[in-house]
């Protein structure tokens, strides 16, 4: 049996928000993802420096963005750092927690119709496409891999689970079109190479990718 905890309520204020009224720029959740993956690396790599147990091959790190068609799955996977159980409760369950939300430079926010593009929304900016978000991670030094799962504004769950590698695996279950709405591009190669070029184009790791059709 596992109890389903609920956001803090500004985190669920926001998320409500920001999955309502942002479709415009519904794309930049691929942004926030790969940077957050990015970070993750950084986070082993600075380690590394200063921990002569840690190695850092260059070719060990990287994401990964995997498309299958057919599930209707996007799954964003690093080889970094990874998260704890307390990590995934305190990172994930707090909206806004460290730099979310902050201007991302001074520079990029001129343009006022584009303004939530300027912000660095994070993580929860995965819930505009996605009607479910898993994160499987485990921690650096840790044996134990976690389950952390929500489908938006309802609240999340953490159970243990299997993982062979350091890292996360962030799975977005994308959201089925509607009338108004088209996701499918979410799952299209071309699509996502589009946006990683737009958005993701300074990340330092390489970004792989695989699509699998329906
Ligand atoms: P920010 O990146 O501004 O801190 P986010 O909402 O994007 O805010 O992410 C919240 C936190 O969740 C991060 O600071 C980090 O601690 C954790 N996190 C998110 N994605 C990952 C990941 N792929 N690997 C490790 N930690 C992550
Ligand atoms: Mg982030």
């Amino acid at each position: 049996m596992t109890t389903k905890q609920q956001f803090k309520a500004e985190s669920k204020r926001l998320l409500e928000m920001m999955i309502n009224s942002i479709y415009t720029q519904r794309e930049i959740f691929l942004r926030e993802l790969i940077s957050n993956a990015s970070d993750a690396i950084d986070k082993i790599y600075y380690k590394a420096l200063t921990d002569d147990t840690l190695v850092f091959n260059q070719a060990d790190y990287y994401i990964k963005v995997t498309a299958d068609q057919a599930n209707r799955t996007l799954t964003i996977s690093d080889t970094g750092i990874g998260m704890t159980e307390e990590e995934l409760e305190n990172h994930l369950g707090v909206i806004a927690k460290s730099g979310s939300l902050a201007f991302k430079s001074e520079n990029e926010a001129k343009d006022g119709h584009n303004i939530i593009g300027q912000f660095g929304v994070g993580f929860y900016s995965a819930f505009m496409v996605a009607d479910v978000v898993t994160v499987i991670s485990k921690a650096l030094g840790s044996d134990q891999a976690y389950k952390w799962e929500s489908e938006g504004a309802d609240g999340y769950t953490i159970v243990p689970c299997e993982k062979a590698t350091v890292g996360t695996d962030i799975i977005l279950k994308i959201k089925d079109n509607t009338e108004d709405d088209q996701y499918d591009e979410y799952l299209e190669e071309y699509r996502l190479k589009a946006i990683i070029k737009k958005y993701s184009d300074f990340i330092r790791y390489p970004i792989k990718m695989d699509v699998t059709g329906r």
